[in-house]
């Protein structure tokens, strides 16, 4: 279990990402603000051109008009014969002279003035001689001059003033376009930022935690993992460094289970159960193989008469002694279980039955040749019968009864002897029983 005093160091994803969230939302709403303004400004000037730039130029534009045709009606007053149209041309420069548009005009109205006093005084006079007004002719192209001038100067007054406005639209519309790049740029560099991080931090540890999750094994060791910032990270690899010590744990346990459910309690050798389904397995393979395979059941000696005279708790020491010197005597590969009482059965794969019969013999000389020591220092004297088989054509219990027949005759001949199944006795040596 995690120590809930050992605070982890790091931050929490779901903190540090709303706090990304949370300054990309800044950012951008800036940006659109920003953006938001030059727009403003451009509608602004926009309408600036539509209520006073646009009728402003088209003043100027009726006050060019006018500057003009008083110009050609000057022209007119020279060049035409009559006086009554002279008259109607001199009306028409009056009406010019004092129309609004003109009279608004500081200097348009001056210079129409002067027109008006000039071709005023020319058209009376060309009424008093009754003659065309020739004589003035060259004073009037230099006020028409002066009037074409101020005609091309109202004209470029009036685009002037509109250029103006569409000059500022342009600047605000270049800069928009300007900060909408930069908040695009921004943007894809917050993105990319973002990907880095989430790449580092997230995909990455979930990746290793992935590969961790699926080798997790209580024969592998523990999982390391390179420390996360992120608090919700460290507590997965945290919950798995604990699974994978619950995996190990579980597992001691069960080999300890599997231990007491094969094994013998008193001997420590395996018990009859597992050693049926051992030797099934070895004896199948064997005679799959067609090698040799012999089994062998082995009894101690008036053992009931021993625990008569020394007590059971004795005869349970020779139970181990014994269990011992078979431990000593056999081979790794061999089976050995207490098959009940003071019964134990064997099985020796890769063995001939007359090969396991010197095995079984030295097994017997060991113990007839050595007393076994009891608690209380005294010591006694335990013999072993074994009959043998050959079980490499037959099923494990018709072998083990052939052994066990083999074992009846021992017993029956003496005991302290090791007998083949129809083979007779190995050894006929007439001991002293206990
Ligand atoms: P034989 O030479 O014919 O085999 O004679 P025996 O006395 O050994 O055979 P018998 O079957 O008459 O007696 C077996 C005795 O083994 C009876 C029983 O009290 C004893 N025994 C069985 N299991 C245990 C055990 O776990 N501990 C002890 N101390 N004695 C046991
Ligand atoms: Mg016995
Ligand atoms: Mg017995």
């Amino acid at each position: 279990m995690p120590d809930p005093a050992v605070a982890r160091r790091g931050f929490h994803a779901g903190r540090a990402f709303g706090l990304l969230a949370a300054i990309f939302v800044v950012a951008f709403g800036l940006a659109v603000l920003l953006l938001a303004e030059d727009q403003q400004r451009v509608i602004e000037v926009n309408g600036r051109l539509q209520e006073r730039t646009f009728p402003e130029i088209i003043r100027y534009q009726r006050l060019a008009r006018n500057l003009e045709q008083l110009r050609q009606e000057g022209e007119r007053i020279f060049a035409v014969s009559s006086h009554a149209s002279r008259q109607q041309s001199m009306f028409v420069v009056t009406l010019i002279a004092s129309h609004p548009s003109v009279l608004e005009h500081p200097a348009a109205a001056e210079l129409a003035r002067e027109a008006e006093q000039f071709l005023g005084k020319v058209v009376g006079q060309s009424a008093r001689d009754n003659q065309r007004p020739a004589a003035h002719y060259d004073e009037w192209r230099r006020i028409a001059g002066r009037l074409g001038v101020q005609v091309d100067d109202v004209s470029i007054e009036g685009i002037n003033l509109a250029g103006n406005d569409l000059q500022q639209v342009s600047a605000v519309m270049n800069l928009a376009r300007y900060k909408l790049m930069a908040v695009l740029l921004l943007v894809g560099l917050f993105l990319a930022v973002l990907a880095v991080l989430v790449r580092h931090h997230l995909i990455h540890p979930l990746q290793r935690i992935d590969h961790a999750l699926s080798g997790l094994s209580a024969e592998k060791p523990a999982p390391v993992f390179n420390t996360s910032r992120l608090l919700e990270i460290q507590a997965v690899e945290e919950a798995i460094r604990e699974h994978h010590d619950l995996l190990v744990q579980n597992e001691e346990i069960r080999r300890g289970l599997e231990s007491l459910a094969n094994k013998d309690g008193l001997t420590g050798l395996m018990n009859r159960r597992h050693f049926m389904h051992s030797a099934e397995m070895e004896l199948q393979r064997s005679q799959r193989y067609r090698r040799p395979v012999t089994v062998a059941m082995a009894d101690l000696d008036f053992f009931k008469k021993l625990n008569d005279t020394y007590g059971h708790a004795a005869g349970d020491s020779v139970l181990k002694a014994f269990a011992e010197r078979v431990r000593e005597a056999l081979r790794q590969s061999d089976l050995v279980c207490r098959y009940g009482g003071e019964e134990f059965a064997f099985l020796f794969p890769e063995i001939s039955t007359a090969e396991t019969a010197k095995l079984a013999e030295r097994l017997r000389a060991a113990c007839a040749d050595n007393d076994v020591p009891l608690s209380d220092g005294r010591r006694v004297k335990v013999t072993v019968s074994i009959g043998l088989a050959d079980a490499s054509e037959c099923p494990i219990e018709v072998a083990l009864r052939y052994a066990d027949e083999a074992l009846y005759e021992a017993k029956r001949q003496g005991r302290n002897r090791v007998v083949i199944s129809g083979a007779g006795v190995v050894t006929n040596p007439i001991q002293e029983n206990p």
